[in-house]
């Protein structure tokens, strides 16, 4: 088992340099409920100094060609490659999932790079005949202030870096305080193949996230967070008329149609529910079942929670780790008793280690319905509500009877008949018998309140653009 002692202090990143603060962020491990480092937090003179550099540097980067830009961030994922171990170390330490997990989050980052490393970004051309031409082109913004949430940290600030720095942006990542330690390091690496000013890490508390949404120096915000933060961050964004894109949360429904085989889907819907110990912001979080099908289902999901051992992200053979932070947990358990309270049945409970450490147990609950917190609200841990429903239509208006719109899935092996529901719910994704799937090359985002403006794809990258006509009269 590696241990967390061997980990170096990062330092803010500003200009393409390391610096220190005299105010510092105490940083968690959440299998220890301990500090396991403290980590400079920028003051907000040198959040200051970090738009200045950032704009200073935007010119010669967005007059870079494309190309230019495409092998210099090529370039990153080489970097990222060569440290791959210590950042999905520096994951697992700070935010709590099984080493394993970390690699893969830290190897997902780069499919971002693999998409947007080569593509090309022609003007689209509306008219072009003997009396002239339009054409439209896609601009950078400028500076992008980047917020990035804690489950997943390296993978949050990868999705808005990359298809930044390829449209021509710079970019400046505050990370969660709860998890600054890998996106601090990232920065570090990163100088090596970007020019100063270019991307830059200040680690920060709240406050901090908040001076940068105000900040005039400051063009666009892409934010990862809460709804409530969210409303915040546009709220904020307005003084200057920033540009956002806002990926918030969601309260997922999935719906299994009652030709559906337990025992096919079971697994599946354990993992779309528990996967980061269901710290995942598309995770399924509310689980719609025929009365037919609705003890075999329960059954089926409780046997593959029964698989899987919770525990520290470093211990080997362990799938699921820690809830990220105290609120966090402390939300969880408060919904979970609250539900219990009300009539709801927790009939599965798994173990947890003994001692410290934000632990709470895989947990399946049924015999409740909406009108009770657990289903109404996101949860965002270990803990999954198991409703029944009357018939399709009952299912459709309950899943969508929410202000949130992120995901959805439905599950039947009839793809026709689940794809004629599927077309039916409000969400940004709809997914058909698997949950979530969220890849560089397809755009994700929210519907209602679950954000605006998606990342990944084409889509994304023109999110980091403003519309150019060029107009010609011939
Ligand atoms: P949060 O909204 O409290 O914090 C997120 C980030 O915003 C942090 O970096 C924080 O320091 C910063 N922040 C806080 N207040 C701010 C302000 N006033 N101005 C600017 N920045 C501020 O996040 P949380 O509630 O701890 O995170 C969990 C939520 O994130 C869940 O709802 C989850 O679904 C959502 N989430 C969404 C996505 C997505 O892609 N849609 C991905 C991951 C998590």
């Amino acid at each position: 088992m590696a241990t967390p002692t061997a980990i170096k202090t990062p330092q803010l990143t500003i200009n393409g340099r390391s610096c220190g603060s005299a105010d510092s962020l105490s940083v968690i491990d959440p299998s220890t409920g301990e500090s396991f480092i403290e980590v400079p937090a920028a003051s907000l003179a040198q959040l200051d100094e970090a738009v200045a550099a950032a704009n200073a540097a935007f010119p010669a980067w967005r007059a870079t060609p494309l190309t230019r830009r495409q092998e210099i961030v090529r370039g990153i994922k080489d970097v990222i490659l060569a440290n791959i171990d210590e950042l999905a170390l520096l994951v697992t330490t700070e935010q709590g999932k099984p080493l394993g997990n970390a690699r893969g989050e830290v190897g997902a980052s780069l499919r971002q790079i693999d998409f947007l490393g080569s593509i090309t970004l022609d003007p689209e051309v509306i008219k072009d005949d003997e009396t002239g031409r339009v054409e439209v082109r896609r601009e950078p913004l400028g500076v992008v202030g980047a917020i990035t949430v804690w489950n997943y940290p390296i993978l949050a600030a990868m999705f808005k870096l990359i298809p930044a720095l390829v449209a021509g942006n710079v970019v400046i990542v505050k990370p969660s305080p709860y998890t600054p330690v890998s996106t601090m390091r990232l920065g570090e690496l990163l100088q090596d193949v970007l020019p100063p000013g270019v991307f830059q890490v200040v680690a920060g508390t709240d406050e901090l996230g908040s001076a940068l949404t105000a900040h005039p120096g400051v063009h666009k915000i892409s934010f990862t967070g809460s709804v409530a933060t969210g409303k915040r961050v546009m709220a904020s964004a307005a003084g200057t008329l920033k540009r956002v894109t806002l990926e918030l949360g969601g309260n997922d429904a999935g719906i299994v149609l009652d030709d559906a085989d337990p025992a096919v889907i079971g697994a599946d819907l354990f993992w779309a529910a528990f996967s980061n110990s269901g710290q995942v912001c598309a995770a399924l979080k509310r689980l719609y079942v025929p009365e037919s099908k609705f003890d075999a289902i329960c059954e089926a999901v409780a046997a593959e929670a029964a698989t899987v051992l919770v525990g520290p992200g470093l211990q080997e053979g362990v799938k699921a780790g820690p809830v990220q932070n105290k609120p966090q947990l402390e939300r969880v358990r408060q919904l979970t008793e609250d539900a219990i309270a009300r009539g709801g049945e927790a009939f599965f409970t798994g173990e947890v280690p003994d001692g410290p450490g934000y632990w709470f147990p895989t947990t399946l609950v049924r015999h409740v319905a909406e009108g009770v917190p657990l289903v109404d609200e996101e949860p965002f841990g270990p803990v999954v509500p198991i409703l029944t429903y009357r018939d399709v239509d009952d299912a459709v208006a309950r899943a969508n009877n929410t202000d949130y719109g992120l995901g959805a899935s439905v599950w039947s092996p009839d793809l026709d008949r689940a794809t004629a529901v599927a077309e039916r719910l409000d969400a940004g994704s709809v997914w058909v018998n698997q949950h979530p799937v969220v890849t560089a090359a397809v755009p994700f985002g929210g519907a209602k309140q679950s954000g605006i403006g998606v990342e990944g794809s084409l889509h994304g990258l023109h999110g980091y653009t403003n519309i150019k006509v060029l107009s010609v009269k011939r």
